[in-house]
């Protein structure tokens, strides 16, 4: 079976391991799961099949379950921040690493902007967003770096970027916006938590 390997960045013939199929007698859907590894690095998958028995259609097209293929990237993170990141994820998918710096630079414009930063260049917007509290000081530092080798990817004809700095960029920029948009709310929403109940308690 054919899979992406995310670790050899290449499409595999999968050797399959073992595989395990249920049919549901009531929604008449079948549903086969398969355990494979890559042939040359041994990384291990797990496809699904669909069949759905009534339509004659035969077997879907098989989804890659793990490693998950969207990398994950949380609802609660704004669309057009999501589509940035994942064209920088495209453009590194393609082996174009000075895209993927320019895209995640974008994508780093954008947080700022998510943020009502209204600063005019983005060294600024960054330590405004370090000022109010929305990054701190260590992923204030992961993002000017990211800003200067955006910067760098943007403007030097001759500038290099090898496949582990592009890499390297694009899970900065993955970790930052989780922490802006993901976390942050989480841990705002734990905070009105635990003070609610302190409330009712003291009622
Ligand atoms: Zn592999």
């Amino acid at each position: 079976m054919l899979v992406e390997c995310t670790f050899c960045e290449a499409v595999v013939d999968g050797q399959l391991i073992a595989d395990h199929t249920r049919f549901d007698e009531e929604s008449l859907v079948e549903v086969k799961y398969s355990f494979l590894k890559c042939p040359k690095c041994a990384q291990p998958f797990i496809m699904i099949e669909v069949n759905h028995v009534d339509d004659n259609d035969g077997w879907d097209e098989p989804r890659r379950l793990y490693p998950p293929t969207d990398r994950g990237i949380s609802l609660a993170i704004p669309n057009s921040l999501r589509l940035a990141y994942s064209e920088a994820y495209t453009c590194f998918k393609a082996k174009a690493y000075i895209a993927t710096a320019i895209m995640c630079r974008k994508t780093l414009e954008g947080i700022a902007d998510e943020n009502e930063i209204t600063a005019r260049n983005l060294a600024t917007a960054l330590k405004e967003m370090k000022e109010k509290g929305i990054i701190e000081n260590r992923l204030y530092e992961w993002a000017d770096v990211l800003r200067i080798s955006g910067n760098e990817a943007a403007h030097g004809v001759n500038f290099q970027i090898t496949h582990q700095d592009a890499k390297d960029i694009l899970e900065f920029t993955h970790a930052l916006l989780e922490y802006v948009f993901t976390f942050q709310e989480k841990f705002d929403q734990f905070k009105k938590r635990q003070s609610d109940s302190k409330n009712a308690n003291a009622q």
